[in-house]
């Protein structure tokens, strides 16, 4: 039998509460993982995903939990960290009874979590857990799609990034783009808009092929896209790109994107201070979608959101500040920041 440990987990990290969800009906098995309410009702989506056992779904959950927490806690929103994982397949197993046994679930919780749209679930899924709790964000009539705040609140960091490390505008400079996806494209949009030169990868060849027509971009391969000559290097695929093997061969001085996790370890923060790169904390820089959905729980006008994105760079200055004058990774002084302000140092 596989021995399936909790506390002693390695991606355990003190969560106020761990669920696990089943409904016999529908066939829902799901863990929802309630890492910090400190600051507010946690929020975090739904991932629905077919896990090859349930180790690697608690794993999931565990470390995305606590990544939100921290996500939350340095854009100052009064919202908590949790995620959901619903252990099935998104395209064969997925059903609305499902996500209904995964709403009177959440409505469990009485509030402590908010569900929104994640890596397998849809718009339309937020609408069938609506039926069942209002504990969930993201319906098709409300807040709409996070992924433009998403690509903007890395585009602002970005210039940010290049004003303080080249002192140039992104009309100056060469930025390489893995990932064209909603959050990818729309940012290399910007970059085209603002003048930048774009080299770019993704599986998806219709998609790298409208990049080319509509923005100029060169293309080339997802093997060989971190490697490029640029200034800069924007991870919008899947995380973990950053690690001990890939971190030495990179030309581009300035990482800034919008995958999530993208170091493969917490060491390669300081491989990346070794290697003389500027990394942007990839919580703090891709923190914009969180923002636009928490508009509706938050009771916040469009402007306040936008606000709060304009904010995004301000902080990361300070982060540089403090990384410059500590001597310290950038990851390592965000993580600081942010463990302070939940009482967790
Ligand atoms: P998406 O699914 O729309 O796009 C991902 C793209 O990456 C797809 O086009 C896919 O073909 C491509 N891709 C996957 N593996 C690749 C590889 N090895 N090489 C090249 N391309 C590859 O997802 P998204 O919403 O754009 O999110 C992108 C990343 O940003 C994810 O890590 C996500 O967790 C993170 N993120 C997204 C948001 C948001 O608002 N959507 C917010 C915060 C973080």
């Amino acid at each position: 039998m596989e021995n399936l440990s909790i506390f002693s987990h390695t991606e355990f990290n003190d969560h106020e509460q761990i669920v696990f969800a089943s409904d016999q009906d529908s066939g829902l098995k799901a863990i929802i993982a309630i890492h910090d309410t400190t600051l507010g009702p946690s929020l975090g989506g739904c991932r629905v995903w077919r896990y090859d056992n349930e180790n690697e779904a608690l794993q999931d959950v565990l470390r995305l939990s606590a990544g939100m927490s921290y996500k939350a806690a340095i854009s100052n929103l009064a919202l908590g960290g949790g995620k959901a994982v619903i252990l099935a397949d998104p395209v064969t197993e997925k059903t609305p009874a499902i996500m209904q046994a995964f709403g009177r679930a959440i409505e469990r919780l009485a509030g402590r979590y908010i569900t929104a749209k994640d890596v397998g679930t849809s718009i339309a899924d937020m609408d069938t857990i609506s039926t069942q709790t209002n504990h969930v964000v993201g319906l098709s009539t409300g807040e709409g799609d996070p992924s433009p705040y998403t690509g903007l609140g890395v585009f602002l960091a970005m210039q940010t990034a290049v004003k303080r490390r080249f002192e140039t505008d992104l009309k100056d400079i060469t930025v390489s783009v893995k990932g064209l996806g909603n959050v990818g494209y729309d940012l290399c949009r910007k970059l085209h808009d603002a003048g930048a030169r774009l080299i770019v990868a993704d599986l998806n060849k219709n998609i790298t092929k409208q990049a080319e027509d509509q923005l100029n971009a060169k293309v080339v391969s997802q093997d060989s896209i971190m490697f490029e000559d640029a200034d800069v290097y924007a991870p919008c695929a899947l995380g973990a790109d950053l690690s001990n093997d890939t971190i030495p061969r990179l030309k581009a001085k300035i990482i800034c994107g919008g995958a999530n996790n993208q170091l493969a370890t917490p060491s390669d923060d300081d491989l990346l201070v070794a290697h003389d790169i500027t990394y942007c904390p990839d919580y703090l820089v891709n923190a914009g979608g969180l923002i636009s959905v928490s508009r509706i729980p938050l009771q916040m006008t469009e402007d306040e959101v936008l606000a709060k994105i304009d904010d995004i760079p301000k902080t990361l200055e300070h982060v540089f500040a403090i990384a410059r004058s500590e001597k310290k990774p950038t990851g390592y002084v965000a993580n600081r920041m942010v463990k302070a302000m939940i009482g967790r140092v």
